[in-house]
């Protein structure tokens, strides 16, 4: 056996690992002798601190908790943070404490959703400086992403339905607004169709219903990012695109598409994703 050729390790087997067919282990790369900076190490220059309120679920005084910036294969997968432009080695006991508060309640908040059987609570910090808590729920049922490859199903599992997405995110963000700080999540408004409207609707017969969610509709992950391309507030994302870390997993967040804003209908959600709608505007 050549001498760069590693044995397989056992997760490879295991019932959660998503790939299988002939793999190998990548060659270890050389330590580097000083690290980096990870993004946004300077408050200046943080995403988080640089990023306003209204593209959070929900914010108090000292916290607040924020989605990706459109569904993806997981029920839910929110991001909390303090205000403070602190790590999590950083912070005083006031918010030490609190984060202990806030990262119970927000498990039982995503747990308290339909079909969601299991919050698994990580934080990495390779990739952003800022403290940023990763709560990703588990579908019930779902046996197969059990523990530790959860974040790698995320990105392979279908996207889930975008209606239900921000139905989801706005019931967490009612719940933790019944322990203080303001929802900004607000659930989708419910298109009431008089009979005249759904005739209407028959002349449109190319128009889908539901706009079907198709690759293009994922978030961009790290790896789609061309850091050449991404001086401004791609810089989380490219910076992290050059770690090997598992924060990879970080990827565009809610500021591009504000979550306060209710969608109207089907169609502006599928005009929202890119997809092209096949009816005239409304
Ligand atoms: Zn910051």
């Amino acid at each position: 056996m050549p001498e760069n050729i590693s044995p397989l390790p056992d997760f490879t087997r295991w019932p959660s690992f998503p790939f299988e067919g002939d793999m190998r282990v990548k060659p270890l790369a050389a330590p580097v002798e000083v690290e980096p900076p990870r993004s946004g190490e300077d408050a200046a220059d943080c995403v988080a601190c640089n990023t306003p309120d209204d593209a959070y679920i929900w914010i108090s005084e000292r916290w607040r908790v924020r989605a990706m910036d459109r569904p993806t294969g997981l029920p839910m997968v929110l991001i909390l943070e303090c205000r403070s432009h602190l790590d999590i080695g950083d912070l005083p006991n006031l918010l030490a404490a609190e984060l202990g508060v806030m990262t119970v309640r927000l498990e039982r908040a995503i747990r308290s959703l339909d079909g969601v059987a299991r919050v698994h609570v990580n934080r990495w910090g390779d990739g952003s400086a800022h403290l940023h808590m990763w709560f990703l729920a588990r579908p019930y049922g779902r046996l197969q992403l059990r523990g530790t490859f959860l974040t790698l199903w995320d990105d392979i599992l279908p996207v889930i339905p975008e209606q239900q997405w921000r139905e989801n995110l706005a019931l967490v963000a009612a719940w933790l607004a019944e322990f203080g700080g303001t929802a900004i999540a607000e659930p989708p408004h419910i298109q009431w169709e008089s009979p005249s409207t759904i005739n209407y609707s028959d002349t449109e017969p190319d128009t889908p219903a539901t706009p079907p969610h198709t690759e293009s509709a994922r978030p961009a992950s790290l790896d789609d990012v061309d850091p050449r391309q991404t001086p401004a507030d791609h810089r989380d994302r490219a910076a992290q695109s050059a770690t090997t870390s598992p924060d990879s997993h970080s990827r565009s967040v809610a500021g591009d598409t504000p979550l306060s804003e209710s969608i109207p209908t089907q169609r502006a959600a599928s005009t929202a994703l890119g997809a092209s709608p096949a009816g005239s505007a409304e």
